[in-house]
Order: C-alpha cells, then sequence, then structure tokens
C-alpha cells in the first residue's frame, strides 16, 4: 500500500509532530511520541494547559472505573466496538499505573470510580508537565490553531502574529464544545469540514435539561418551586425511562433542580436517550419513585391513613418521611386539586411523571457528543482526507457516561493515536 503524502512536510520540520490542545488526550500523544524519541512541540489556545481537567479535580477527578473490562466498554454504547480496539491496549489499569509513575496513589470509591488519592487534578498535572518537558516536549501556550497556509502547514494565531509550523504530522486534540471558556470552543468543526472531513453535528451530552408540560406551562418550573427549591437534591430516588425505541433505563442516585429544569449525576446518567427522545419527538417523559425502599402497597397504606387535623404535608412527613423538595415537586405534579386525591397521591410518590423538553445548551454540558465520525479517519487515527493529520480525544464522535470512562478514553486514543504516527513516520521512511 502505498503511503500518503504528508500534508505538511517541509525541507527542514521545526519538529516531527505539531500536537494542537494540551488536554488529557494531546499531552498524551505528545508524552508517547517525546518518549519514542521524536521532536514534540504542542501548541495550545489558552494561556496554560490542561484547564478542563482542573475543572475535572474540582468535582474530585474521577480517572476511571474499576469495573471489569466486559462492562467498562458497553459504556461507549454503538462505539463500544471501536473503543474497545483502544482500551485493550490502554485502559483503566495502564492509566491508574501511569498514574502511579507519575508519584500518586489511587483507590477506589464506593461506586468503584478510581480517584488520585488527593481527589486533586493540579498536583498530577503539574508532575505530567515537568516529566514531558524533562523529555524534550515544547509547550507553546497562546498558539491558536486557525487553519493551514497554502503550502499545507498548520497556522496559529500568537499574540506575536501569524505562526506557521514545518512538521511531518499535525495531531488535533482540540477537544468537544462545552465550557467553551476552557478552551475546547468547537472552531475546529469548520476548519475540518471545509477540508472534507465527516464530523457528525456536536451535542450535549452528561447534560442538564428543562422541565416542561407542568400544569399548563411549556417549559420551566412554577415561580415558587424555582425560587424555594433551585439547586436543592433529590436524594436517593429511582429514575425509570423507556423511550419511543423501547430502550430502558432504571436506576436509583440523585440529581438537583435547576432553576428551569434538573441536572446531575442521575440525570447525566440518562441523558443521551432522553436527548435523542427530544430530538425524535419533541419530548421524554420519566418517572420518580420518591421513596423506592417503599412497596406502592405500604406507601398506599401510610398515605390512606386518617390525619386528624394535621396538614396534608404533616402528614407525609410524619407517616412517609417525605418533605422538601419531594414533596414540593408532588404539589408541582398534582397541584392542590391533585393532592387531595389520596389514592392519586400515593400511586404519584412511587412514580412521578416529568416530562423534560430541551437538553440545556452544549455549553453547559459535561461532555460533547457528536465529532469528527471513526470511519473518517483510518486505523492509525489519521483523517483519510487529510493525510499527516491525527484526531484524538473528545473531538471524536463517542460518547460516554460521567465514571471516568470520558477522560480513560481521551487518554486512550491519545495512546492509540501516538502509535499511528509511529506506523506512519515509519512507513513513510521505508
Ligand atoms: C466540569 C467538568 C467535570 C468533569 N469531570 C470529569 C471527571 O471527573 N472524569 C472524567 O473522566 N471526565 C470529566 N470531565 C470530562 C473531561 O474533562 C473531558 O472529557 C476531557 O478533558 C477531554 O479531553 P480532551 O483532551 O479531548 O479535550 P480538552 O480537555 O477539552 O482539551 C482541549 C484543548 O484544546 C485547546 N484548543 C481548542 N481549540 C484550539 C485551537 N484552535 N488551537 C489551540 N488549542 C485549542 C483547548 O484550549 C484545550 O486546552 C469533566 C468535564 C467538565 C466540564
Amino acid at each position: 500500500m502505498s503511503v500518503p503524502e504528508p500534508l505538511m512536510t517541509d525541507a527542514e520540520p521545526a519538529c516531527d509532530v505539531a500536537v494542537v490542545g494540551a488536554g488529557p488526550a494531546g499531552l498524551m500523544v505528545a508524552e508517547q511520541l517525546a518518549k519514542a524519541g521524536l521532536s514534540v512541540r504542542v501548541f495550545e489556545a489558552k494561556a496554560s494547559a490542561a484547564r478542563k481537567f482542573l475543572m475535572a479535580g474540582k468535582g474530585g477527578l474521577n480517572l476511571t472505573h474499576s469495573e471489569e473490562f466486559s462492562r467498562f466498554v458497553t459504556r461507549f454504547g454503538p462505539r463500544s466496538g471501536d473503543l474497545a480496539a483502544w482500551l485493550e491496549k490502554w485502559g483503566a489499569d495502564e492509566l491508574r499505573a501511569w498514574v502511579r509513575e507519575l508519584g500518586f496513589d489511587t483507590f477506589v470509591g464506593t461506586s468503584g470510580r478510581v480517584f488520585p488519592a488527593d481527589m486533586k487534578a493540579a498536583p498530577l498535572l503539574r508532575a505530567w508537565l515537568v516529566r514531558m518537558k524533562s523529555q524534550g516536549v515544547q509547550f507553546h501556550m497562546r498558539h491558536r490553531w486557525t487553519g493551514w497556509s497554502d503550502d499545507g502547514r498548520p497556522v496559529f494565531q500568537a499574540e506575536s502574529g501569524r505562526v506557521e509550523v514545518g512538521c511531518k504530522a499535525l495531531v488535533l486534540a482540540t477537544g468537544g464544545g462545552s465550557w467553551a471558556r476552557l478552551g475546547s470552543d468547537g472552531a475546529w468543526v469548520a476548519l475540518l469540514q471545509a477540508r472534507g472531513v465527516d464530523v457528525a453535528p456536536l451535542q450535549a451530552a452528561n447534560c442538564g435539561f428543562d422541565v416542561g408540560g407542568l400544569q399548563g406551562r411549556d417549559a420551566g418550573w412554577s415561580e415558587v418551586f424555582a425560587q424555594r427549591f433551585a439547586g436543592q437534591p433529590f436524594k436517593s430516588v429511582v429514575l425509570r425511562f423507556v423511550d419511543d425505541l423501547g430502550r430502558r433505563f432504571e436506576r436509583q442516585g440523585e440529581f438537583v433542580a435547576t432553576q428551569t429544569g434538573v441536572e446531575g449525576s442521575l440525570v447525566y446518567a440518562v441523558s443521551s436517550l432522553l436527548r435523542d427522545c427530544i430530538a425524535r419527538q419533541g419530548d421524554a417523559r420519566f418517572e420518580l419513585d420518591l421513596l423506592p425502599q417503599w412497596s406502592p402497597e405500604r406507601v398506599q397504606q401510610e398515605v390512606l391513613r386518617p390525619r386528624g387535623s394535621r396538614s396534608l404535608s404533616s402528614h407525609l412527613k410524619g407517616r412517609l418521611g417525605l418533605d422538601g423538595i419531594k414533596t414540593g415537586l408532588l404539589y408541582e405534579v398534582l397541584g392542590k386539586d391533585g393532592m387531595a386525591d389520596m389514592q392519586r397521591l400515593a400511586s404519584t410518590i412511587k412514580a412521578v411523571p416529568l416530562t423534560v423538553v430541551a437538553p440545556r445548551p452544549i455549553d453547559e454540558a459535561i461532555s460533547t457528543a457528536g465529532g469528527v465520525r471513526l470511519e473518517a479517519l483510518d486505523a492509525r487515527g489519521m483523517c483519510t482526507a487529510l493525510p499527516g493529520v491525527f484526531c484524538a480525544g473528545e473531538m471524536l464522535d463517542w460518547e460516554a457516561p460521567t465514571g471516568g470512562y470520558l477522560l480513560t478514553a481521551c487518554m486512550s486514543s491519545g495512546v492509540h493515536v501516538a502509535q499511528g504516527i509511529l506506523d506512519f513516520l515509519q512507513a513513510g521512511r521505508d
């Protein structure tokens, strides 16, 4: 097989490989290639590296998950097969070993999630950058990649002006499209599409939703509910959802009410099903069991007990321990009249219907679905439309729930792409 001419050629390239994006995916590519003896330069639009990784550290930095590999890969849904190929070579175990090599311990939390012992991202990132610099990786901050020159070199906008970089291979690891203020703004989509690379539209993943249809309102909570309960958690509820294609979700967990809807770990876990269902039919309706430990019969028995002169709220609190946001939600869904119907109230406690009408904007999402389609890449991770240009990380078209799967897959794709570049450059020499 003939090797296509690299897009970026230069008699005296500034480096072997230019990496765009100093997030976990780009840094992993750079580290692997520097270890293999290549000269690597990392170009980053922001003034410092890995801002989203540092933000992830604020939530404890869930690095990966300790579950069995066969279960781990199912988290990538329709892309499980593709990601299994990367993760078999470099997955959760390799990530934990890599953290150890940097001098940090990890531990497995009760949910099976894996964290650094100190739950922090900054010390890990510092140690990583120090090691990469000692391996010869050169960093160029405040260098925004803006496309290619006429002769095919990557072009950057730096404070000093326009910079063209000669290199034998270019890695794009520019992230998804959420939390743009941390650097990943999705501006790369148009640049790649203009060059014939097939990119699936970016969509919010692990995102919140706006509720709708409550007491005749198109969207949002009542003013009273939003004022009293926005920011408060629903603790230990079961969320059940069956989408229009018959796919089922049922899990116990927590989430919070927002000004206009819902967000948080339990909602993120079902978010891809809700989002896709809304895209197909305009809304998605799920049910909440507010008292998963109680049988429907027991709930009914307790609700129907005479309450004497007690208010309904203190009856529900005294008999079932229901109060605060849970009682608030029942009023929100049933209204005063519905609350007076004790049979209906009892059955609703075990299955509160909630309709969501729109995912929150992509910029608020934890991660992004869509991106460069894996079919637009060859087995090495190189764009078939752009020889010499490789893509890694969240900018690729896969998605996963929270739980450490995102970071693991981003870094694993970095390892995969680094190997692909070594093969590509070797093939060019043969
Ligand atoms: C609040 C929050 C918490 C999270 N917590 C976790 C967690 O606990 N566990 C987990 O697994 N995942 C978590 N994630 C997701 C995880 O951080 C991302 O999936 C991961 O950082 C993506 O890595 P990446 O390298 O592909 O992209 P990014 O980390 O987004 O890095 C891309 C880099 O490219 C740079 N860039 C973009 N465009 C250009 C350009 N044109 N020129 C130059 N540079 C450019 C950006 O500035 C950025 O530095 C969290 C995300 C958020 C928002």
